[in-house]
């Protein structure tokens, strides 16, 4: 009770400035506001910052692993009404609790993890929505499919996941322009017919706004730095 007061002050005040520069961006990039959708991610802040961000009336959130979000979101449910998506890397021996978990798995990206997805589908008895991360800066260490290989496997999880396949994810390169990989990512969605650009964070979503983004990922310039 001490020391959540402030918090959750500075968690609403941040909540309305991102909401507003997002407007703002897509304004000036000649898009409605409502098209951009604002993921905020609350990785590692704790419950009451997620609960001050459903009070401001924020209603999608994301996680980057998958055990963090098991411990946080499920026992909202009976109270709100939110989405939650899994944003981060994932092992294939925790599909099955994201499938269970999730409204949304972002980071689809590659062929044996898309097998545990669709086994853990028919498992569970229910089906995620799914975006393909693509690892745009062709990075050693990070989670996405290579740039060579996106086309065909967007094309065999569309064909295997069918509707539920409904866009791509992105996280550019640290410390590049993040423009061509942005606008990279929104021509590849178009070409498949995908309707869901999910980039841009704290640092850059009014660029990624201005490139085609739909979905932003925002997490410290709403719950502070991490
Ligand atoms: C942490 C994270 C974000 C949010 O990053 P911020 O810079 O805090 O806005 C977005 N996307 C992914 C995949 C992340 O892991």
């Amino acid at each position: 009770m001490t020391d959540l007061a402030p918090a959750t002050t500075a968690i609403v005040e941040n909540l309305a400035r991102v909401r507003a520069r997002i407007g703002e961006a897509a304004i000036k990039a000649g898009r409605k506001p409502d098209e951009v959708t604002l993921v905020a991610v609350s990785k590692t802040k704790p419950l009451e910052a997620v609960q001050a961000a459903l009070a401001a009336g924020q209603t999608v959130f994301g996680e980057n692993r998958v055990q963090e979000a098991a411990s946080k979101f499920p026992g909202l449910r009976a109270d709100h009404r939110f989405s939650l998506h899994i944003i981060g890397g994932l092992q294939t021996n925790k599909a099955r609790d994201a499938v269970r978990i999730a409204d949304v798995i972002e980071s689809l990206d590659r062929p044996r993890l898309a097998d545990a997805i669709a086994a853990a589908i028919a498992k569970e008895g229910r089906t995620p929505s799914l975006l393909v991360e693509v690892n745009v800066g062709d990075e050693a260490q990070k989670s996405g499919i290579g740039r060579a290989d996106a086309d065909g496997f967007i094309a065999d999880c569309k064909g295997r996941f069918g509707a539920s396949l409904i866009g791509l994810m992105c996280v550019p390169p640290a410390g590049e322009d993040p423009r061509p990989h942005f606008e990279w990512l929104a021509d590849r969605a178009a070409k498949h017919g995908l309707g869901v650009v999910s980039m841009g964070m704290s640092a850059d979503f009014e660029t990624a706004i201005a490139c085609g983004a739909t979905w932003v990922r925002v997490g410290s310039a709403i719950f502070g730095s991490r």
